[in-house]
């Protein structure tokens, strides 16, 4: 059945693949946007006065807009977020270690990975470099897909009582590349596929990824097994989700809003915490000639719906969920509520989701956390606590959250993306 956004499972796996890190999934995102006509700014410059499709980047996030809604005066927001970085492996500032005859990579997690996760996997690095030309700095984009890195697990026979190895995060998590005790230089390397010179190269945030190919795999096809569905099925749905809305345009302003650091706690120039989405919404009615009471007349009619990855019931833990509320793959997005406001829901902001799920024709599924475990958190509660906007938390079910692969039902990818373009187009 074709959806109003034309999400698939396929399409996310290519997403995906093609993103391996957050300024990737950037990189990935603006040149969709490109291709259906939106346009960059920056923020250094003014901006436009006229109607139109825009975005903007600051490092790994991105905030993509629309001002050719049908409203007049102050339409109010309807804004998607999510995140674009996903736990991980990241390289050191002084990588280069030898051990035992090897030559290794130092590398520290980032966020919180299941590190079991990460071993025994082919793993490519990517990322950006800081690069000194002259007196001014650049900053380069890197992606090596070579099967370079490998962390590798202890053999079973080395292991106390053959039990599973607790994984010590400075010890146990440098990667491989090489053997022998010759000086080798890992910045040297990823310099040279960069065309630049090492000592050329300043600072660096790198990472590693599982060069797996995304797959579309179960009996009937009906799962997508990928690295970083939290939270690229949000970042892949909610693009789709923006393009289906600039073409049948509503009476808010559509807004897609990425935030990089999530998985980190988002304090920083560009995590949720920062001034980008409220400075990005300011400009938006200054641009199109208000001012700053216009700005909070449009806020106050405005919500957001935080989208990030949901728990699927896991068959062989079951009792690690809320009985009564059961999620399944491939049963439709889910509401998030949490008593304690981990999740940024109130009755509100779940009318508003819901009623886009209706409107749409998706099944929604209602999720809270076993009030005896800690439950995890999203970028809502900050966004709604740094714009005073009304807030849902959404997401669509997985299973494996936080493991270097992850799993979620096929059939979600379309449910997702079509539910969120209906939140971004309501409808009087
Ligand atoms: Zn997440």
């Amino acid at each position: 059945m074709p959806t109003m956004t034309d999400a698939t499972a396929s399409g996310l796996c290519a997403f995906v693949d093609a993103s391996p890190s957050p300024f990737h999934v950037c990189e990935t995102v603006a040149a969709e946007l490109t291709e259906a006509g939106f346009v960059e700014l920056r923020e250094t410059d003014g901006w436009p006065t006229a109607p139109g499709r825009y975005y903007l980047v600051r490092g790994g996030s991105l905030v993509a807009w629309s001002t050719e809604e049908s409203g007049h005066g102050e339409s109010p927001f309807r804004i998607v977020g999510g995140h674009t970085d996903s736990p991980n492996l990241r390289v050191k500032q002084h990588p280069d270690l030898r051990s035992a005859g090897w030559q290794l990579v130092g590398l520290e997690p980032y966020g919180g990975a299941w590190l079991n996760s990460w071993l025994d996997r082919d793993l490519g690095i990517s990322g950006r470099i800081s690069v000194r030309v002259g007196n001014t700095l650049q900053q380069k984009l890197i992606r090596v897909d070579r099967p370079i890195l490998r962390v590798p697990q202890l053999a079973i026979h080395l292991s106390e009582e053959r039990k599973g190895v607790q994984l010590d995060p400075q010890r146990h998590v440098n990667a491989i590349w090489g053997v022998g005790n010759s000086p080798t230089s890992f910045l040297g390397y990823l310099a040279g596929q960069a065309g630049v010179a090492e000592d050329a190269v300043l600072g660096w945030e790198l990472m590693t990824h599982d060069l797996a190919p995304s797959a579309v795999v179960g009996l009937h096809d009906e799962l997508v097994s990928a690295p970083r569905l939290d939270n690229q099925g949000t970042c892949y749905a909610g693009t789709r989700a923006l393009l289906a809305a600039v073409e049948e345009p509503g009476e808010a302003i559509p807004v897609l809003a990425l935030f990089d650091h999530e998985e980190v706690g988002s304090m920083s120039d560009r995590g949720a915490f920062s001034d980008l989405l409220n400075s990005v919404l300011e400009r938006i009615v200054l641009a199109r000639g208000g001012g700053r009471e216009d700005f909070l007349r449009a806020l106050a009619g405005s919500v957001c719906a935080s989208g990030d990855m949901a728990h699927a019931t896991h068959p062989n833990y079951p009792d690690r969920h809320e009985p009564a509320h059961r999620i399944e793959v491939n049963g439709g997005p889910v509401l998030k509520v949490n008593q304690n406001l981990r999740y940024a829901t109130d009755a509100a902001g779940a009318g508003a989701f819901a009623l886009a799920c209706d409107q749409a024709g998706v099944p929604l599924q209602r999720y809270v956390h076993r009030a005896d475990l800690p439950c995890g958190s999203t970028i809502g509660p900050i966004t709604a606590s740094r714009t005073g906007l009304s807030t849902v938390d959404v997401g669509a079910p997985q299973l494996a959250m936080h493991s270097a692969r992850e799993l979620m039902g096929a059939a979600d990818v379309a449910y997702y993306a079509d539910a969120l373009a209906a939140f971004l187009t309501p409808v009087e």
